[in-house]
């Protein structure tokens, strides 16, 4: 018998010689495409640019605009392809029109490779064309970027739309092979489970399932009448277990349990897809009816990958491509020897792939009539008509839909076909020999599992080139990689959302529990106490917590100055170590302190975990950052002399934070404190005291000797004025708002009687943060990153967008998507982890919030304000003004609350005069995709962080240092290189190291600390 290898290679070969009979090169259109294709393959800095240009594209309107974006994409590539560019834009300024529409055209063509119509009646065309070259269809719809529910509903009717016209055009038509038409239906409808819910968050599947198994049924209700077949697509990772979840429920129901016509993607580059593919069989079974399961690599591997390595998450796909089609092939098995309950599709254009399911077909004995090739439109045309001819099923998927929404699929292609590891560009570009191509990659996995390079078939690793830049400059890590952030909880993980659910419910029955005042290691109660009450039931008290007097304010004064004439000369070393034990208890309390959150400050779940992780990174960075400036360092190496750079702790640190972070703000200033070797009075907020009593038995547990850190909730106004006022502290950490920060920042600066520092006071405080829209943005992005950014945690932070400036040019389009993004929001108790807006922090906010909007009204008009806010709790609507003039009260004052602001400017010299003419300067946005306007914005706007293309909120420690200046903040950094310096003074020793006319000739870099012993 021979091996199943010897017939993959035979089947591959009859394949290849079939395909050889037909050359074609890797991009079917000739001249431009292949020119620019065969560059972008050769440079990566044009492909990137190239990629981008044709993203942008069918978003610009006026030929002018064109050629201005080629000019600024291109004109400074040092290849072929910029002479051509400068001849073609000075010739483009003469004759834009011409041009623009040229480019236009060209870029268009570009998309009809891989788009196979317009519109249900334009796609007819293709699928004709098919029929004649037996080859079956299954559709697309593109446009599967929707925010909001209105966009939801249009696709859905989009979808019931096309599958009458193609059910009604169809209609006669038989199977291409004639046989089997019982398991394969003539209309195929591929849709995407993302476009039909805008508001899916993979903390809460029940919820996602909930929205869109009522916008599915009338579509499967149809295509059952109809006898279409259905399959869903798989889209990114954090949407897998909804879809599959969805799929099972859906297919289980009554209505459709007998219905064979239905089917699913499972992704091979997942390291979980043979488990939810056997967990699949399995319900089949137990369903007992016929499905499909359609097998593919995957097309969002770049975006796994990127995403799970911005969060710390574990990357869920394979990292070597060998690995990836090993698995296509395990699941090919697991496929073909459950054909009895399962039918295949093989969604491949690698010969290897779809060679080895063949031979394993035969082996098996399945017909091959029984199970299906299918292939992308505008992809392996050689390879379809390979198939077809040596008598197997083909089935094409064949994207529908305008150019704009059709842009990211256009781009995956674009990107899966210049790809070093792609199969398709290894055969009809590189000509790589058949025999490489056909190899076994388990084989190759083994190859390079021994030592040898993990190559693929067919790649060419890029690690290498991707250590040099373009330009010729090398790529060093700079100083904040040597930090590697805190994960954040992934909740698209079952078990993530278990151990929520778990923490909310244990923290449920410790509600209303007391807390003590900690002073000297000493636990206080004082007779008096502050009631921490959850925003979203205001009659639930969430703790009561110590409230401090004068009494106890003097005497943690006494007490931090005492131990900090002890405890400055801890090493270092120490210090750290008790952030990183501090670090890892909050690890592993991590749920338990989410909860918190939820109930005392009403985040939602992953805003919650996200300030757990902030908290967890502070730790961890200062640690790291302490060692790097701990040592005493020479200042310069000169013969007989030493002199030694060092720092030694201020003394009494008074920390003041707000309760829109309420552990990480709080932790930050307070970490920052110790490890630098202050003692530290620590203020939480009073909304937030019991999360500053979990940091503080944090602390305890972490070993904090006494009276180095004490926990003193208390009134601001009277106990806080009073220790910002005290000869004996000599220094104030403060993050809260403006008109407190001021206040502080004066009286500071007035020296006490007895007081031996001048008191340095780190102040941080509020924005009015604006984003511009540019007129080429990309609304997908700009709509949904601006929403988040306005109303993520109600519009409490202070990195909130609250000013969004829009061009003219853009305005209708962006307020017509960004209103009904807006509508969509779900407002509630953030208990539920679906919620994305919950309720303000207390009644004086609730309060002040809706006299804005009072104030609003009367200066400008509300555009939207959301209809389903709970009645109970302090709730506020999102409220979106227009008309509003940058003088109004509404666009001048923060108002820390779920209220944005719309300004319609004419052009962007206006919208940054604008962004910039608030008294704050904290964080900006900017979406534009015109790498010019984005300079110019990198250079101009007035902030602290700036963000192009993203959300102008979500800071992370050590990657975007945070804070702002003119009344955002005394310009410092937090979670950045500079921060831990405002809790030092410098000092130099130096040493004549000279005995008569004798030195060392080697002075170390670094020495030892300075220490007293006592
Ligand atoms: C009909 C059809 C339907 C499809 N439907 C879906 C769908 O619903 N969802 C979806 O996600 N994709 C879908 N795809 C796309 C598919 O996942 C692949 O991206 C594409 O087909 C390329 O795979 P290949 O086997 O043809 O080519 P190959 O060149 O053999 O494989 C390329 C693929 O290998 C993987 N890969 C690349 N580099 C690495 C690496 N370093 N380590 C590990 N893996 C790597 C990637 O998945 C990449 O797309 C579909 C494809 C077809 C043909």
């Amino acid at each position: 018998m021979r091996s199943l290898q010897t017939e993959i290679e035979q089947s591959g070969a009859r394949i290849f010689e079939l395909v050889d009979r037909h050359p074609e090169p890797l991009f079917s259109k000739a001249g431009f495409y292949q020119r620019l294709m065969a560059l972008s393959m050769r440079d990566e800095r044009f492909k990137v640019q190239m990629f981008r240009f044709v993203d942008v594209l069918p978003s610009l309107r006026s030929s002018g605009d064109i050629v201005q974006h080629l000019d600024e994409y291109f004109a400074d590539m040092r290849n072929g392809f910029a002479p051509l560019v400068r001849t073609g834009v000075r010739a483009a300024k003469i004759v834009p029109w011409i041009s623009g529409q040229l480019l236009r055209w060209n870029v268009s063509g570009m998309a009809r490779q891989f788009i196979a119509g317009k519109n249900p009646s334009d796609v007819m065309k293709t699928l004709r064309k098919r029929r004649e070259q037996k080859i079956g269809f299954t559709v697309d719809l593109l446009g599967e970027a929707v925010v909001s529910e209105k966009e939801t509903d249009e696709y859905a009717a989009r979808c019931l739309e096309l599958l009458e016209h193609l059910a009604r055009e169809t209609d006669g038509w038989s199977d291409p092979l004639d046989a089997g038409a019982d398991l394969f239906p003539v209309v195929n409808l591929s849709v995407k489970i993302s476009a039909l819910y805008s508001q899916i968050n993979p903390a809460d599947p029940a919820d996602a399932i909930a929205h869109l198994a009522p916008k599915l049924r009338p579509i499967l209700r149809r295509a059952k009448e109809l006898r279409a077949f259905i399959n869903f697509d798989m889209e990114s990772f954090s949407h897998k277990n909804i879809t599959l979840d969805l799929f099972k429920r859906l297919f289980a129901e009554p209505e459709f349990r007998d219905w064979p016509h239905a089917g699913i993607v499972i992704q091979a580059y997942l390291r979980d897809a043979e488990k939810d593919l056997v967990d699949l069989i399995d319900w089949g079974r137990a369903r007992r009816t016929r499905f499909a399961v359609r097998i593919v690599k995957g097309a969002y591997w770049d975006y796994e990958k990127i995403k799970s390595t911005q969060n710390g998450w574990s990357i869920p796909v394979y990292l070597q491509k060998p690995e990836s089609d090993a698995n296509f092939e395990a699941l090919s098995r697991v496929l073909l020897e459950n054909e009895s309950i399962v039918t295949a599709a093989f969604g491949s254009h690698n010969v290897r792939s779809i060679a080895h399911a063949q031979a394993l077909a035969d082996e098996l004995g399945i017909d091959r009539t029984r199970f299906e090739f299918q292939l992308l439109y505008g992809m392996a045309g050689p390879v379809k008509r390979a198939l077809v001819e040596l008598g197997y099923r083909v089935r094409e998927y064949c994207p529908v839909g305008e150019l704009l929404p059709g842009m990211s699929y256009l781009v995956r292609r674009l990107l899966e076909n210049t790809s070093n590891e792609g199969f398709l560009r290894a055969k009809f570009s590189e000509n790589v020999s058949e025999e490489q191509l056909l190899r076994n990659p388990c084989e190759l996995l083994r190859e390079s599992r021994n030592g040898a390079s993990p190559r693929s078939t067919t790649a060419t690793t890029n690690s290498m080139k991707n250590r040099h830049l373009p330009h010729g400059d090398s790529r060093e890590a700079p100083p904040g990689d040597t930090y590697k952030n805190a994960p954040l909880t992934n909740f698209s993980e079952q078990a993530n959302q278990d151990k929520m659910r778990a923490a909310l419910r244990e923290m449920r029955t410790r509600l209303g529990k007391e807390y003590p005042l900690v002073i000297n290691g000493q636990k206080l109660s004082t007779g008096k106490t502050i009631a921490s009450i959850n925003p979203s039931s205001p009659d639930e008290v969430v703790g009561a917590v110590a409230e401090a007097g004068i009494a106890e304010a003097e005497q943690a004064v006494k007490a931090a100055r005492d131990a900090f004439e002890k405890s400055r000369w801890t090493p270092f070393e120490e210090r750290a170590q008790l952030l990183e034990r501090a670090a890892a208890i909050m690890d592993r309390r991590r749920f338990e302190l989410s909860a918190l959150e939820v109930f005392e400050v009403g985040k939602p779940w992953t805003e919650a975990d996200g300030d757990i992780r902030e908290a967890i990174d502070f730790c961890l960075f200062y640690a790291q950052q302490m060692r790097r400036i701990g040592r005493p360092r020479l200042t310069q190496h000169v013969p007989g002399e030493e002199s030694y750079y060092h720092y030694w702790p201020r003394g009494v640190a008074f920390v003041i934070a707000p309760w829109n972070f309420p552990l990480a703000i709080l932790c930050g200033m307070t970490t920052a404190a110790l490890v630098t070797g202050n003692a530290v009075i620590m203020k939480p907020a009073e909304q937030s005291a019991v999360c500053g009593a979990m940091l503080m038995e944090i602390f305890e547990e972490a070993g904090v000797p006494p009276g180095v850190l004490n926990y003193l909730p208390c009134k601001g106004s009277v106990i806080g004025a009073h220790l910002v006022d005290h000869k004996d502290v000599d220094l104030i950490a403060f993050t809260g708002s403006r008109e407190v920060g001021l206040k502080i920042w004066e009286s500071a600066g007035i020296t006490r009687p007895g007081q031996r520092e001048l008191k340095r006071v780190i102040c941080e405080m509020g924005g009015k943060n604006a984003v511009i829209i540019d007129s080429d943005a990309d609304l997908d992005e700009a709509i949904v990153d601006s929403i988040y950014s306005a109303f993520g945690y109600q519009g409490q932070k202070c990195s909130a967008l609250s000013r969004l400036i829009v061009l003219e040019e853009n305005y209708d389009r962006v307020m017509e998507r960004l209103l009904s993004a807006a509508a969509s929001l779900r407002v509630g108790n953030p208990e539920e982890p679906g919620m994305t807006v919950g309720p303000v922090i207390d009644k004086t906010a609730y309060e002040r919030i809706l006299d804005y909007i009072e104030i609003g009204k009367s200066e400008a008009t509300v555009a939207f304000q959301h209809q389903n806010a709970p009645p109970k709790g302090y709730f506020i609507p999102p409220t979106i003004f227009v008309d509003v003039k940058p003088d109004m009260r509404i666009a001048r004052e923060e108002i820390f609350g779920p209220v944005l602001s719309i300004l319609k400017v004419r052009d962007l010299d206006e919208a940054i005069k604008i962004a910039n003419s608030t008294d704050y300067a904290l964080t900006a946005g900017f979406f534009s995709r015109s790498p010019a306007n984005i300079e110019r914005a990198k250079a101009e706007i007035e902030a602290g962080n700036v963000y192009i293309n993203r959300s102008c909120t979500g800071a992370v420690v050590g990657r975007h240092p945070f804070g702002g200046f003119k009344m955002s903040g005394g310009g410092t950094k937090a979670g950045g290189e500079d921060y831990l310096l405002q809790f030092v003074v410098p000092r130099v020793v130096t040493e004549n190291i000279t005995r008569h006319g004798f030195a060392p000739e080697e002075t170390p870099l670094y020495r030892d600390e300075f220490r007293v012993r006592r």
